[in-house]
């Protein structure tokens, strides 16, 4: 990956004002561009400026979409599948998102980011409850199991991952892995807290209802 986009990325972070996580591991170090400078990209990044509320609504929909890696039209489609499921809308638009099998594959720490998860995901690495599978936009179910296929290289790859976030002690506890056999199974769907989002998805369903 070029120095260019690394930049860009992280360059996204420091306009959106959170972190994104979009650079696996280098987002949980220190030299994540936004522990160092935490400050909107450019010559008048210091500057504060006042949003609008459509812009502060429409900032808020465009850092949920990069942190999944969701273009518009799929996330338009989320978002009336959500308004017409019940409960809460913001939270089930959240869940679409958090059922994506690439999210799944990155919150197992099979993946260090959900743009690797992709990859992997897209190069058939991945099984899930025995049936291999390429689409990272599958929508996952509670017990389902999804395994790593045999393929020494990706396995090293993903026992590597996974060490360093068990290290770290990055785990969602609605989720199982078993780090010996590459085994990850979804226990349950994740309540609202552990999605660990600091987004107001509020403010997205609003604009969405103009
Ligand atoms: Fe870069 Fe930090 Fe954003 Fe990761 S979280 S992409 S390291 S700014």
């Amino acid at each position: 990956m070029g120095r260019a986009l690394i930049g860009a990325k992280c360059k996204q972070c420091r306009r959106a004002g959170m972190k994104l996580f979009l650079k696996g591991k280098r987002c949980q170090t220190e030299k994540c561009a936004l522990e160092k400078r935490n400050y909107p990209p450019g010559q008048h990044g210091r500057r504060r400026t006042k949003l609008s509320g459509y812009a502060v609504q429409l900032k808020e929909k465009q850092k949920v979409k990069k942190i999944y890696g969701i273009m518009e039209k799929q996330f338009r489609l989320y978002f009336e599948k959500a308004a017409k499921l019940k409960g809460v809308t913001g939270f089930n638009l959240l869940l679409f998102m958090e059922r994506r099998v690439d999210n799944i594959i990155y919150r197992l720490g099979f993946a260090s980011s959900r743009m690797e998860a992709r990859q992997l995901t897209r190069h058939g690495h991945f099984l899930i409850n025995g049936r291999r599978i390429r689409i990272p936009s599958y929508l996952v179910r509670e017990g389902d199991k999804i395994t790593v296929r045999e393929n020494e290289k990706v396995e090293n790859r993903v026992k590597e991952i996974l060490k360093w976030r068990q290290e770290k002690g990055i785990i969602s506890s609605w989720l199982q892995v078993d780090s010996e056999k590459l085994v990850g199974e979804i226990l349950r769907f994740p309540t609202r807290e552990e999605m660990g989002l600091p987004i107001k998805e509020q403010l997205i369903i609003e604009l969405y209802s103009k």
